[in-house]
């Protein structure tokens, strides 16, 4: 039978996960409130375009935009994003950092891409953090702010000529970023930005629209879904190529107002790192348990905790779940005796403190 954890130790919310994450209640309600005459209704129209225009100036106005920035979406997730920057970012050939599953795929795309030079990679294990090589010669340089699959972040930084293009799928919402750093800044509204799948958004500098406009106007073939040009076109007149998910749209656009109204973006990371210091202080203190990422690469949004031999953390995983709380195993190509905690600015602090708590009493009682 599977032990009982007592209720008083139990997390107010079991969610955990690393993305899908937790979507805050005071923005589900307001979905089945106020966004009920919203779904449903055309996204060439206003009510929805509306929507859009407030998802584009809050993301504006929470990463400080300078001048010429825009923010650009479309349909189909981050994955979508890595084809679409193979068509129309990239002009002959990428440069990137590989620390983990998500900064692997990107490059593994851009390795398949039959009209692109083998892309120069610089890989490191698991855990660690890696940047491009700066001598690489490279008209893209392409890295995840926060590698998902690891729980490493990595500095933002420029490198050489070129378009500086970051993943900040995990990242965005719940990190700071000086946007000037960055050319193109891209992720999904599923992780800090507490809404569900199926968009990508981006954060472009001029210099980045330039190159999209240039690639576009080349011979290169390149799929109406996966053009740039057109995202940037449609974006402009706040709508997307095809039909978007209206229901994400409102819960991103809910999650920037509440950021927005308790300070922005540093209140949003603030409230990630004290959820960070009481996962990693915990861990620290204890004999079973040490954090797998070592400073200053510790991410302060998704927390990865590796146990000692004599315990099972799969069996940990699977306690938490039959109590409610849900979605701490790790990546699931990492293989290791781990456990994953996804500690965006929807999840509470107090909760991370009680998730420990709730592990504790595992330990000792089963
Ligand atoms: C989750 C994640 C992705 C994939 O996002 P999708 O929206 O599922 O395509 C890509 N990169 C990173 C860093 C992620 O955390």
């Amino acid at each position: 039978m599977t032990p009982q954890i007592p209720s008083e130790l139990l997390p107010a919310d079991g969610r955990f996960g690393s993305g899908p994450a937790r979507i805050r209640d005071a923005a589900i309600d307001s979905l089945a409130g106020p966004g009920r005459h919203v779904l449903g209704t055309s996204h060439r129209q206003a009510p929805v375009r509306g929507l859009v225009g407030r998802v584009q100036e809050g993301l504006a106005s929470l990463y400080d935009l300078p001048e010429g920035y825009e923010v650009v979406l479309g349909n189909g997730g981050s994955t979508l994003f890595w084809d679409a920057a193979i068509c129309s970012l990239v002009e002959q050939r990428s440069a990137h950092g590989v620390f983990g599953e998500f900064s692997a795929k990107f490059a593994a795309a851009s390795r398949r891409a039959p009209h692109l030079a083998d892309p120069a990679v610089v890989e490191v294990p698991a855990g660690q953090v890696a940047l491009p090589e700066a001598t690489a010669e490279a008209d893209v340089w392409a890295w995840a702010h926060n590698e998902t699959s690891t729980g490493a972040l990595a500095p933002i930084e420029r490198i050489g000529d070129g378009l500086v293009v970051v993943d900040g799928t995990s990242a965005a919402g719940g990190v700071a970023l000086d946007p000037s750093l960055v050319d193109v800044y891209y992720f999904a509204p599923q992780k800090c930005l507490g809404s569900d799948g199926g968009l990508w958004l981006a954060l472009m500098s001029p210099a980045a629209i330039e190159r999209i406009a240039r690639l576009d106007s080349t011979e290169r073939w390149i799929p109406e879904s996966l053009s740039l040009q057109v995202a940037v076109e449609n974006s402009r007149k706040q709508q997307t190529l095809n039909t978007p998910a209206i229901a994400t749209l409102w819960l991103l656009a809910e999650q920037l107002d509440w950021m927005l109204a308790e300070g922005g973006l540093d209140f949003a990371a603030r409230r990630s790192a004290r959820s960070a210091a009481a996962l990693y202080g915990w861990a620290e203190a204890k004999d079973v348990t040490t954090p797998f990422v070592a400073e200053p690469y510790r991410s302060p949004v998704v927390g990865t905790i590796d146990f000692s031999d004599e315990v099972d953390a799969a069996s940990i995983a699977a306690m938490l779940r039959a109590n409610g709380i849900v979605d701490t195993e790790p990546y699931r190509k990492l293989g290791r005796n781990q456990l994953r905690v996804g500690m965006y600015p929807s999840v509470e602090p107090s909760d991370v403190e009680a998730l420990c708590d709730s592990i504790d009493w595992l330990l000792e009682n089963s």
